[in-house]
């Protein structure tokens, strides 16, 4: 645990998608910076397991289950948050799936299945998430979007729909809940080291290697950064973008 001023502290977040990967940095990153942290995932072991490397740093946090698509599942987490800590002042949609494959061979299964998880699930978290926020009068919101939602991608249409659509989703909520000082962002990585990525063709990797300036893959760290930088009052005049994090690609 770090020993600089706490910039969050004081401030409750809720990360969905934070047993593993990116969710998991960005979780830690926010616990580092002094947030008590709502560690979901799809099962409460997994998200038990990061909880508790927070509080073995010092923070607080809670582990969280429900799966992001389902509705009701996400009314209730925002109700323990709650219940527990009063409010919601930060929230990382970063829960997220791939399902790869080219359109022609998509089956309605694999598209319904990413866009729900990636696009439903942050509409409905923010939408739980706003109902603290604007009683606040403060709040963040931040999407783990892609450079795929910017950029397309072969054998991602659903994916880069998903996280397309996110980005929309993103601008339009800061456009209508700006006035009550809650900003929305989005963050678009490119090829960062992460389970997702574990499984993608090694000469695939090659070809993206190829393609980053900076010549490397990113680290879950690197993205936690910037998290944590857009969650805090340094960031309290950047609303509605989207902000590539991507080794120089885009
Ligand atoms: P990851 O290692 O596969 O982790 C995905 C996380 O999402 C896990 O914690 C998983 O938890 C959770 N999750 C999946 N479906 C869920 C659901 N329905 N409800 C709740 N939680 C769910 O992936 P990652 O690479 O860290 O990706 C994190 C985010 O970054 C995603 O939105 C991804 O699209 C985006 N992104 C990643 C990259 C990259 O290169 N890695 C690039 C651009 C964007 P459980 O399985 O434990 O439930």
């Amino acid at each position: 645990m770090c020993n600089n001023v706490k910039e969050l502290e004081g401030r409750v977040a809720l990360v969905s998608g934070a047993s593993r990967g990116i969710g998991r940095a960005i979780a830690l990153k926010l616990a580092e910076h002094g947030a008590r942290v709502a560690v979901n995932a799809r099962a409460l072991e997994n998200a038990g397991k990061v909880a508790a490397e927070i509080e073995q740093m010092g923070g607080e946090a809670i582990a969280l289950e429900a799966d992001v698509k389902d509705g009701r599942a996400v009314k209730e987490m925002f109700g323990e948050v709650t219940g527990r800590w009063e409010k919601v002042d930060i929230l990382v949609n970063n829960a997220g799936i791939n399902r790869d494959t080219l359109l022609l061979k998509m089956s309605d299964e694999v598209w319904g299945d990413v866009i729900e998880t990636n696009l439903t699930g942050a509409y409905n978290c923010t939408k739980m998430a706003l109902r603290s926020m604007m009683k606040l009068r403060w709040g963040r919101i931040i999407s783990i979007a892609s450079i795929a939602g910017l950029m397309g991608n072969a054998g991602q249409a659903n994916y880069s729909a998903s996280k397309a659509g996110l980005i929309a989703f993103t601008r339009s909520v800061a456009k209508e809940v700006g006035s009550l000082n809650i900003t929305a962002n989005a963050i678009a990585p490119g090829f960062i080291v992460t389970d997702m990525t574990d499984r993608v063709p090694e000469e695939m990797k090659q070809a993206i290697l190829k393609m980053t300036p900076l010549g490397r893959y990113g680290q879950p760290e690197e993205v936690a950064e910037l998290a944590a930088f857009l969650a805090g009052d340094k960031a309290s005049y950047i609303s509605g973008q989207v902000i590539a994090i991507d080794g120089g690609i885009t």
